[in-house]
């Protein structure tokens, strides 16, 4: 039903643009040092909704105008000059900076290794499409805001990382067991760990030993 504006009240504003994920625009770095796919990048970014606030050809440039210019998330190359990506990841992640999805060209499993430790949030695995865009950037950021959350628990960067691994194990026992998203899961641990008093580390534990015990 549609309801007459009252005489007198100023017509309703416009709804604002709806963005693909009906958040604000993202401001997104992007860093590779092949312009081409920059350009390509960018230009995928921008038809989707998103706002590219800085380019950069390097490493070392990229982390420069991620501190200067605090995006939402970065999309960095792995292999660049000077810095490669995961070592800019590490830095941004260390400084609570903003998250970051690799671009990589292998499937190598030592590169994935070091990309976890260094705080990596998700990939793209090149040439990717722009429908991969969307999901790896919510996926990103939506778990760099549940580590932001987890460190006012656990001070130094190593901790924070174990304490993400748990909490991770947990939800995939919880999705597992009890057929829930990720996102609910990870609602779970929360909810427990507020019920109870405990940190979601110590949730996470008490979920991965049951799971162990139940199926010993
Ligand atoms: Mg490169």
């Amino acid at each position: 039903m549609v309801c007459p504006v009252p005489p007198g009240l100023p017509p309703p504003t416009p709804a604002r643009p709806v963005t693909y994920n009906q958040m604000p625009t993202m401001r997104v770095l992007i860093a590779d040092d092949d312009p081409i796919i920059r350009l390509d990048l960018k230009q995928m970014l921008e038809n989707l909704g998103y706002e590219v606030v800085a380019e950069a050809g390097d490493g070392q440039q990229a982390l420069t105008m991620a501190r200067e210019l605090k995006p939402d998330i970065c999309i960095l190359d792995v292999k660049m000059p000077h810095m490669d990506g995961i070592e800019v990841v590490k830095v941004l992640t260390e400084e609570t900076i903003a998250p970051a999805i690799l671009l990589t060209a292998y499937s190598d499993q030592e590169l994935v290794d070091r990309a976890k430790d260094a705080g990596v949030f998700a990939y793209l695995v090149k040439p990717f499409k722009p429908s991969d865009l969307p999901p790896a950037i919510e996926i990103a950021r939506s778990r760099y805001e549940q580590n932001i959350r987890l460190s006012t628990e656990v001070g130094s960067l190593s901790e924070r990382l174990e304490a993400r691994k748990l909490v991770d194990r947990a939800k995939g026992i919880l999705m597992d067991q009890q057929k829930l998203s990720e996102a609910e899961a990870y609602r779970r641990i929360q909810q427990q760990s507020m019920n109870l008093r405990k940190t979601m580390r110590e949730v996470a534990e008490a979920v991965i030993l049951a799971n162990s015990v139940s199926s010993a």
